[in-house]
């Protein structure tokens, strides 16, 4: 079975709508949602729509619990924030509801996803050293995790207790233990590579591939600048 998993979309429907159509392309059985739905960008309802119709598994990102009113928008940096803000106007009753009702953790057979880390799931804490990677092993009980949050694509596995750290794209999982896989962000990567990214897992080869798609960022960015929303959100995008 080939899963495709997406995560810090981030309501950008441009970038979404072209890596659900490359899924379409690489055959993908089954589409997985690490969270972050919404926030920055001009196009959550759209977003929203996408993932509900596409995906068989959501768990929530900070962003989609601070819109619903679960996660306080104080956290946030100002643009971030004004996002927020900026999304809950324009939500209708059952989006809201939807993401209000989106699980921190979600299992499927051998496979967990979380947007921050298994460890307090519900504090959305970044995995950025060994410490928090072995806090996060510690309570996952599939051999693989997928997260995201950071933005940024990475690989962590432990192999006969030692824990390594892949920045590649192709991750080989046969002899690994257990896995925490980070897609990287389908509409706001931060990682030097403004394409789109979003993961491939081969249950049977157990291999995860990290994918990188062209999309029309101009429009991406266009649709922020009209709704007034922060420039800087778009500016991002465009890796300037
Ligand atoms: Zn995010």
């Amino acid at each position: 079975m080939i899963y495709g998993i997406i995560g810090d979309i981030h309501s950008n429907g441009d970038a979404l709508t072209a890596i659900l159509g490359e899924m379409r392309r690489e055959h993908v059985d089954g589409v997985l949602c690490v969270g972050d739905i919404v926030g920055y960008a001009a196009e959550p309802t759209e977003c929203i729509d996408l993932v509900r119709e596409a995906a068989c598994a959501v768990v929530a990102g900070n962003h989609d619990y601070a819109v619903a009113g679960k996660f306080p928008v104080n956290y946030f940096n100002a643009d971030a924030r004004s996002a927020a803000l900026w999304t809950i106007d324009r939500l209708s009753g059952g989006a809201r509801d939807f993401l209000k009702n989106l699980p921190l953790v979600e299992r499927l057979p051998g496979i967990t996803l979380v947007h921050g880390s298994l460890h307090r799931p519900e504090f959305f804490d970044y995995i950025t050293s060994m410490a928090e990677a072995k806090q996060a092993f510690d309570q996952l009980d599939t051999p693989i995790c997928f997260y995201g949050h950071t933005h940024v694509p990475l690989g962590i596995t432990l192999t006969d207790g030692r824990i390594t750290v892949d920045t590649g794209h192709v991750f080989d999982l046969s002899k690994a233990e257990k896995a925490l896989i980070n897609v990287g962000s389908v509409g706001q990567p931060r990682d030097w590579d403004i394409r789109a990214s979003y993961a491939l897992y081969d249950t049977e080869k157990r291999v995860v591939k990290i994918n990188r798609v062209k999309y029309d960022i101009h429009s991406a960015a266009d649709k922020i600048y009209s709704a007034g929303l922060p420039k800087f959100n778009a500016l991002r995008l465009t890796g300037r």
